[in-house]
């Protein structure tokens, strides 16, 4: 075996480069290696056709840790995030929601729809503010373990009691139907417009194979609230030249630090000995040896693909088989020679600057949800919109826009035929919905790029096309991501590390679990 390092991470995604900056930046000698030929994993911008150039898989960015931006002075190396502003919601009466930023706007645009829910909008928010200041310090936490509670663990739990018990009642209150109500159920407290529910109630069932209905969805919702970026919650934004340039910056950090980076290096195992990582073996035969391996690939690929199921504890291998992936979403990006046009509100105009969500009422959003529930995509999907060259006109050609569809649901395994027969049809479905609205879509269509659940496992590695490395539901989070007793970035195999998205708090564009896991790295060290 050739070359030794001190830490070899698997996969070149936002985390796994995040892990590597702030280990180079501690003095380690690091080396990444990513299977694809470009980095950042589901944060990748490419130029799918001549001219435009897509954030192909995630596209919008709120919930990196504004401390990892600081840190790795990603500014410096190229970050920059604009703001999207609002999000507009068609309806098929020929009326829409539209919420922006400005609260004056927003109160004045619910009252069109109800009055008591222009004062209960106010209200939510703060509520909501108020539950996601409680929650956002544990996203940094290493999750203690309440099964061999030691008096660091103990520490934490108890600090965590103390800030709950320092809640109001209302908050208290507020916390536990989070963690145990469906989305819908939740809203259905605060308001009565069923437009708004259905719009907001979206956030709640991204990346899970759940409806708005589903009990633990109130949860999801709350995670997609802590998005920060400036110290404003509930701000999502653009990354000038798509998501890949966050994945860029992160990577121009960790190779200042002295990381080196490989890509077109897929890793085909783990080597071990005598119950410790070594190193990885290469597709290529190559081997290379390390103090310690940090994968920031799924547990499924971790453990079964790359360590194998024997070297594993019978209980482990139990749990990461239990583990849930469950994708049920799509996306859809287009090329196109000119912008959509609402028939409830023509032309161009702010509007179609921020997300655009085809979430038209509760029954929609259900109903979406039931066809998912029986093997098939969604007659009429739930789709979240965004023009990002509106903003960034860097990533289209003059004139010309690019418009990102995320769709659910599109369940993994379909009853009836497979996803490379639907593929198109799944498209035209998207289209289709879309058109509903604003009908002279198709016409402004160039190019199309349909990524089915299946296409997303294929180029991403993400196992079942789930888009979080495993679903966002309770059961999976905090001390039980990925498994029970193991959820503090070790695993059972020693100086192996998890460092990606199925590691606490999960998935979305954060850094956050990159972070944490090589702070545990470091800890361990000593
Ligand atoms: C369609 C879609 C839309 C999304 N939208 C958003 C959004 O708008 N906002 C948001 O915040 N989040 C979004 N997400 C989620 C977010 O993108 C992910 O949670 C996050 O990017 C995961 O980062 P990661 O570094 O943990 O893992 P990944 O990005 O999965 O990185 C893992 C890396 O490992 C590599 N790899 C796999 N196997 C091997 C191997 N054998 N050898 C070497 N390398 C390997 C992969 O190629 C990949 O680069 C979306 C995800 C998808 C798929």
């Amino acid at each position: 075996m050739v070359q030794t390092y001190d830490v070899i991470v698997i996969g070149g995604g936002h985390n796994g480069l995040v892990h590597a900056a702030y280990l180079a930046r501690a003095g380690k000698k690091v080396l990444v290696l990513e299977r694809r030929h470009v980095l950042g994993g589901a944060a990748v911008t490419e130029e799918v056709f001549p001219g435009f150039q897509f954030s192909v898989a995630s596209y919008v960015v709120s919930l990196l840790r504004p401390e990892i931006i600081r840190e790795l002075d990603l500014p410096r190396h190229g970050l920059e995030i604009l703001p999207l502003d609002g999000t507009f919601t068609p309806m098929p009466s020929g009326d829409y929601l539209w919420r922006v930023n400005d609260h004056a706007k927003t109160r004045r645009e619910i009252q069109r729809h109800s009055r008591v829910d222009a004062e209960a909008y106010e209200e939510y928010g703060k509520a909501m503010v108020d539950m996601g200041r409680f929650v956002k310090p544990i996203l940094s936490l290493t999750p203690p373990d309440p099964t061999r509670l030691d008096w660091k663990g103990l520490f934490e739990l108890l600090r965590l009691g103390r800030r709950f018990q320092k809640l109001s009642w209302q908050d208290q209150y507020n916390q536990v139907q989070l963690m145990t109500m469906s989305a819908v159920d939740f809203l259905d407290q605060w308001f009565e417009t069923d437009v708004l529910k259905a719009t907001m109630s979206a956030s709640g069932i991204i990346g899970t194979f759940l409806g708005v209905r589903s009990p633990g969805t109130a949860y999801v919702l709350l995670h997609h609230y802590m998005g920060e970026i400036d110290g404003a919650f509930r701000s999502w934004g653009f990354a000038r030249g798509g998501t890949g340039a966050i994945s860029n910056a992160i990577a121009e950090a960790a190779r200042e630090a002295g990381a080196e980076i490989r890509t077109e290096s897929p890793i085909a195992r783990i080597l071990t000995k005598n119950g410790r990582a070594t190193g990885v073996a290469l597709e290529s035969g190559e081997e290379i040896g390390a103090s310690v391996v940090s994968s920031s690939v799924d547990p499924r690929l971790t453990f079964f693909r790359m360590v194998g199921r024997k070297e594993l504890p019978e209980e482990f291998a139990e749990d990461i088989e239990r583990y849930k992936f469950r994708g049920s979403s799509g996306k859809v990006n287009l090329a196109l020679d000119g912008l959509p046009d609402f028939t409830c509100l023509p032309g161009p105009g702010a509007h179609l600057r921020g997300a655009i969500s085809i979430s038209p009422s509760v029954e929609y959003m259900e109903r979406a949800y039931d066809d998912a529930k029986y093997g098939r995509y969604s007659r009429r999907p739930y789709i979240d919109i965004v023009i990002p060259s509106l903003t960034d006109p860097s990533v289209a050609p003059p004139g010309k826009h690019v418009l990102s569809c995320f769709v659910q649901y599109a369940p993994y395994h379909l009853k009836n035929g497979d996803w490379d027969k639907e593929r198109e049809a799944f498209g035209d479905t998207v289209v289709a919905a879309i058109a509903e609205f604003a009908p002279n879509i198709r016409d402004r269509i160039l190019h199309r790029q349909v990524l089915t659940p299946l296409d997303i496992e294929r180029t991403f590695g993400l196992t079942e096309g789930n888009i979080f490395q495993g679903e966002l539901t309770l059961e999976q989070l905090f001390f039980l991501r990925p498994a029970p007793g193991w959820a503090q970035y070790t695993t059972p195999i020693r100086s192996l590390y998890m460092c990606g998205s199925a590691a606490h708090p999960g998935g979305g564009i954060m850094g956050a679990p990159g972070k944490n896991a090589a702070m545990k790295v470091l800890h361990d060290w000593k």
